[in-house]
């Protein structure tokens, strides 16, 4: 039987699973479609459909997805155990990107939990001037820490040691807001509604972009 599926709708097979921690784990996918960096793909099992942030580069010849398993998660459970299944994937989507006249701006990357992931795919496509901010509960969940330059990467640890001890919103409080950069938000609508309150009292809108996962 052919199988014929929609416009901008693959079957794209699982290659392998890395687990990161006990809840954590990078999915790695066969490539048939061109991204760009910070956009999602929306993938599907038995029925179920959910968004995921491409975790790499598209100069690689994979996709890469950081996935939170949630417990009793529909998808994320199946997920999980899916090497060597083919899965729907439909995209790219999103406007989570860095516009080429943007480049040369600096900027402040500024994630919670699996949030860091497009972060992780900007530094490993553009030679960018950049901060990450990542908001974690356990210095173990410190995704993608290797590929951030150590000087330009904050662990803000809520429940361990960090860099800073306390929360992303505590961090964004205590320095300097500089209004001319690019402030790129990733994560859970709490942090991107708390931060994005405070970035607006510096910086120009139009320099603040957030991606919600919900
Ligand atoms: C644009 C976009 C990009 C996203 N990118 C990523 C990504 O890169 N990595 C990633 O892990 N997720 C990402 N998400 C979230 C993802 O799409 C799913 O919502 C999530 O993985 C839950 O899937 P599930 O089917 O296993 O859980 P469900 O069966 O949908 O949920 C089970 C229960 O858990 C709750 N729940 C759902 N998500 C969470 C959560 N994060 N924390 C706590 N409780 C939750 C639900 O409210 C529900 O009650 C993104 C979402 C969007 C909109």
């Amino acid at each position: 039987m052919i199988l014929i599926l929609p416009q901008n709708q693959n079957m794209n097979k699982v290659l392998d699973i890395k687990d990161l921690t006990d809840s954590t784990y990078v999915i790695y996918l066969e490539k048939n479609i061109d991204f760009k960096p910070g956009q999602y793909i929306t993938i599907g099992i038995d029925g179920y459909m959910r968004e995921y942030s491409l975790y790499n580069s598209p100069e690689e010849n994979h996709l890469e997805l950081l996935v939170k398993q949630i417990q009793n998660g529909k998808l994320t459970t199946r997920l999980r155990k899916s090497i060597g299944q083919e899965l729907i994937v439909m995209g790219p989507l999103g406007e989570f990107i860095i516009e080429e006249n943007d480049l040369n701006k600096p900027f402040t990357f500024i994630a919670t939990g699996t949030g860091i992931s497009p972060f992780r795919s900007f530094v490993k496509s553009y030679d960018l001037d950049y901060q990450v901010i990542h908001g974690i509960r356990y210095a173990n969940e410190n995704y993608g820490i290797e590929s951030f330059d150590s000087d330009k990467h904050i662990l803000c640890v809520s429940r361990g040691e960090g860099k800073f001890k306390g929360r992303v919103t505590d961090y964004i409080k205590s320095i300097k807001l500089n209004p001319e950069g690019m402030y790129y938000l990733c994560g859970n609508a709490e942090m991107i509604s708390e931060v994005g309150e405070i970035l607006e009292e510096k910086v120009p809108l139009e320099n603040i972009r957030n991606e919600v996962f919900f």
